[in-house]
């Protein structure tokens, strides 16, 4: 293209939760490049998905009009009528069923505007608390254990203050290839003289820049937390007056602790007791250390207890309140902080606001006149059990992909033929999608206004670049002419009203205008129209008060290896694709360069069982079986291999594990056992 032809829109990167800022250039109604913004977050960086991924956006393969199923084949249909049939199965479900019948999956790909509405819609309209999205599968532990101990389960720092830290300590974060551009900063920040420490099973990127690295087996985390507090503990490295001030509950801490000596927790976390040792000298002599996460801490069914040990150990050296320190969990996609802030969870409504208050239920039913349902509803891996079980009868999803990226595919599937009736509303025909019984083509980032909150809790502007493509709409007027069509009155003319509305009732976001985030956007709490944002959270006091020690003994994961399984299995992410696929596996230079699964095996592993780089081998679990291709390396140790979940071919998610963490529902996608076979 040639620059005077194209016209420029500044808007927040679709992928991951960085919420880059970048330039879409526009030729006629086509995206055809995109440039880096120099401004926060991103301060000019882009990653290889934001700068080269917007291939998808004009992709033949978008939905172009709703389809309706008919005898087993999607036939085109008006959006009058697949809105009419949808509206006729929610009165038929509701009038045999009752409310606890529907189920919905909100995105956190879909704007604020967007979650806000779903979730509203499901409970507003169809009367339940089931609504839940993939939070539950990354970060619902990050809620609830950060919540328990500090008041808020949301990043603590922001992106750039990683550059002022003086320890960056990573653990069960691949943070180069997930969340790049704060990869990138990290290293920044190590050569201007910080040091870094890496927990993690694989020997990944940043391992190579770290002072310390813990090989660390799949599953440790808490272990390793616990070690590391009892040296620092030992050898009196915490931070007395805070843990005297600030912090409540230190007695139980020590009292845990006590056990986990560094050559005792070696053995289980797989390491040497001198490098843990070294490790906890480091971040806790330091003045200001960030301990930054995903989901390596997270998915686990201990991932509560793995949260809490991240707290613990901030709060007693003092790092909860103060800036280039914390305890950051970097969220996964683009708006899965936001989804969450805005309630796509059964349990709260937008603001964390729970469902079970009396006060809560008032105010919202004041606004939105009508009765709310006080319980809370099904999280997105009970949704799938109570649909194979035969109790959800309606399940409408917006924008997910359960049947890629939800644990133990073959269970997902039996639970989507089980239940009657699933709408899908989505940009692409998804492996979901396929399942549904009405798909609504949804518009893209590209083509609608609204806002996306990052992982710093940034709150930035999407902006419309081109029109809908075919007959697609933006998710938020599909889903408000389907409020209207089921007798909802209020409509909305743009994004901004139904901001306003959320503005109204979710005191964090009290203070957000489309006029006050048009720049640089704003990091809740932002409670009032004249509050400048949080740059970081509890300052001079934790948001619950003290900072609560919640102590936790480390418990093995709920699947070991043994004779006839006797590898874990790993799963995760890598740089070049995203997620399940949908918008990567569609821009051409990304798909052919990883255009399969692979599994990554020990060189030691690989020679036992015959395979050499590029063999097929098959992966079998308790739960299923697939056909991948090996990937010799030794980034990974004998007994532990590694598959990225993205691939549809070969897809690592039918092997892994459906227990759960019993507080926050996530289930353990980190740790299954498996065999490797030559095939
Ligand atoms: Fe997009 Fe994340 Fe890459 Fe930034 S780091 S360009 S937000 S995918």
């Amino acid at each position: 293209y040639r620059t005077w032809d194209v016209r420029r829109v500044k808007t927040t990167c679709p992928y991951c939760g960085v919420g880059c800022q970048m330039d879409l250039l526009i030729k006629g109604q086509q995206v055809v490049g995109v440039e880096p913004r120099h401004e926060v977050p991103n301060q000019g960086l882009l990653c290889v998905k934001g700068k080269f991924g917007y291939g998808f956006i004009n992709h033949p393969d978008r939905l172009t009009s709703p389809l309706i199923k008919k005898n087993g084949t999607f036939e085109e249909a008006s959006w009058e009528e697949a809105l009419a049939l949808i509206v006729k199965k929610v009165k038929t479900t509701k009038e045999a069923y009752g409310s606890e019948a529907f189920a919905g999956l909100s995105s956190a790909r879909c704007t604020n505007e967007e979650n806000y509405l779903f979730q509203k819609f499901m409970r507003a309209v169809l009367g339940t608390n089931n609504v839940d999205h993939c939070a539950r599968l990354c970060h619902a532990s990050t809620v609830a254990g950060l919540a328990t101990t500090l008041g808020s389960g949301a990043m603590t720092n922001s992106i750039q203050e990683v550059l002022g830290a003086d320890v960056i300590f990573v653990t069960g974060s691949n943070t180069t290839e997930t969340h790049p551009v704060i990869g990138a900063f990290m290293k920044q920040a190590k050569d201007k003289g910080a040091k870094i420490i890496v927990a993690e099973p694989r020997r990944i990127e940043l391992a190579e820049e770290a002072d310390v690295f813990l090989q660390i087996k799949p599953g440790t985390n808490v272990a390793l937390f616990n070690g590391m507090m009892h040296v620092i503990i030992k050898e009196g490295l915490m931070d007395q007056q805070y843990k005297d001030t600030r912090t409540e509950n230190f007695e139980a801490l020590e009292k845990t602790v006590a056990s986990y000596n560094p050559r005792y927790v070696a053995d289980i976390c797989g390491v040497c007791p001198e490098d843990i040792e070294e490790a906890a000298r480091l971040y806790a002599r330091a003045d200001k250390a960030g301990i930054f996460y995903s989901m390596g801490v997270t998915q686990h069914t201990t991932g509560t207890h793995g949260v809490m040990a991240t707290s613990n150990l901030a709060l007693l050296c003092g790092n909860i309140g103060k800036a280039s320190a914390g305890v950051n969990p970097l969220r996964g996609q683009n708006n899965v902080q936001g989804a969450c802030d805005l309630g796509a969870l059964p349990g709260d409504l937008p603001g964390y606001q729970k469902v079970y208050h009396d006060h809560v239920i008032d105010k919202y039913e004041k606004h939105w006149g009508k009765k709310l349902p006080d319980q809370a509803g099904l999280t997105v891996t009970e949704m799938i059990k109570k649909g194979e079980e035969g109790t959800i009868k309606f399940l409408y999803v917006m924008g997910e992909n359960p049947m890629i990226s939800d644990p133990d595919i073959n269970h997902v599937k039996k639970a989507l033929e089980t239940i009657d009736f699933i709408v899908v509303q989505d940009i692409f025909l998804t492996e979901t999608a396929r399942m549904a019984d009405v798909i609504l083509p949804a518009a893209s980032f590209a083509e609608k206004e609204g806002t996306f909150t990052n992982t710093e809790r940034r709150i930035q502007r999407v902006r419309k670049a081109i029109n809908p493509i075919g007959n697609s709409k933006p998710d938020w007027v599909i889903i408000m002419d389907l409020m209207y069509k089921l007798d909802y009155p209020k409509t909305y003319n743009h994004p901004s009203e139904i901001m306003e509305e959320i503005a109204a009732l979710t005191p964090i976001y009290g203070g957000i205008t489309y006029e006050r985030i048009e720049q640089e956007g704003l990091q809740w709490p932002c409670p009032t129209k004249e509050h400048l944002g949080t740059v970081y959270l509890h300052k001079d006091t934790c948001m619950r008060g003290l900072g609560l020690f919640k102590p936790a003994d480390y418990m093995e994961s709920a699947e070991v290896t043994d004779a006839d399984y006797p590898y874990i299995l790993t799963t995760g992410r890598m740089l070049y694709h995203f997620h399940t696929k949908t918008m990567t596996g569609r821009v051409e230079a990304i798909q052919a360069m990883y255009p399969h699964s692979f599994i990554q095996i020990n060189p030691t592993t690989a020679n036992r069982l015959g395979l050499v780089d590029g063999d097929c081998v098959q992966v079998t679990s308790r739960r299923g079986q697939v056909i991948t291709t090996a990937s010799i390396t030794d980034i990974v140790e004998e007994d532990v291999c590694f598959m990225p979940f993205h691939f549809a071919d070969g897809a690592a998610n039918y092997l892994t594990n459906t227990a759960v963490d019993p507080i926050a529902k996530i289930p353990e996608l980190k740790v299954s056992a498996v065999r490797l076979e030559k095939v």
